[in-house]
């Protein structure tokens, strides 16, 4: 038998009570299995195409949400840097009520230097998007990939700021 007392940290988990453990649990922080990521869905910063948006400027606006940590699964900054916020069956939050069965990819930028909706993809971003949705689709064969305002009662305006449908080869790789 264990000897310890509550709490008990394990990792960057810390358990104050078995109840706080079951609870943690019940929250569902984790997807069920492979099959239940349905969508990749895709997402911009809104943030202007001549400013930066960095994962710190996010990591303290998400938290101002109320969220643990950044929403989306992945961020790809204006000069292709890809950075995971979330691990891949991780529930994000970045599209309801679509979380528990989606991964959230975003990309910096999405306005015009004078705010307007606009596809303000680089090079870079272009590529590494690219790469990251095939590389998720070998994981998840099943799910679809979307741009957010496509998704069915999701509430953006014009997010991602490109027709995602560009991507939708990707879906029929086997
Ligand atoms: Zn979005």
């Amino acid at each position: 038998m264990l000897n310890e007392h509550f709490p008990i940290t394990i990792s960057e988990d810390e358990v104050l009570s078995e109840r706080d453990l079951l609870k943690k649990h019940e929250a569902g922080l984790f997807m069920n299995d492979v099959k239940s990521v349905r969508w990749l869905i895709v997402h911009c910063s809104a943030s202007r195409e001549d400013r930066d948006y960095t994962v710190e400027q996010m990591l303290r606006d998400h938290k101002a949400r109320g969220f643990r940590t950044i929403g989306y699964h992945f961020y790809i900054r204006r000069n292709g840097e890809v950075t995971q916020h979330r691990h891949l069956l991780e529930v994000g939050a970045h599209c309801r009520p679509y979380n528990r069965c989606s991964i959230g990819i975003c990309y910096e930028g999405g306005l015009s230097a004078d705010g307007k909706p606009k596809d303000t993809r680089t090079k870079e971003q272009r590529y590494q998007l690219q790469q990251l949705l095939v590389k998720l689709h070998r994981l998840f064969p099943g799910a679809l990939v979307r741009g957010h305002s496509e998704m069915p009662g999701a509430t953006p305006k014009a997010c991602p700021c490109f027709n995602a449908a560009e991507y939708q080869w990707i879906e029929s790789i086997v």
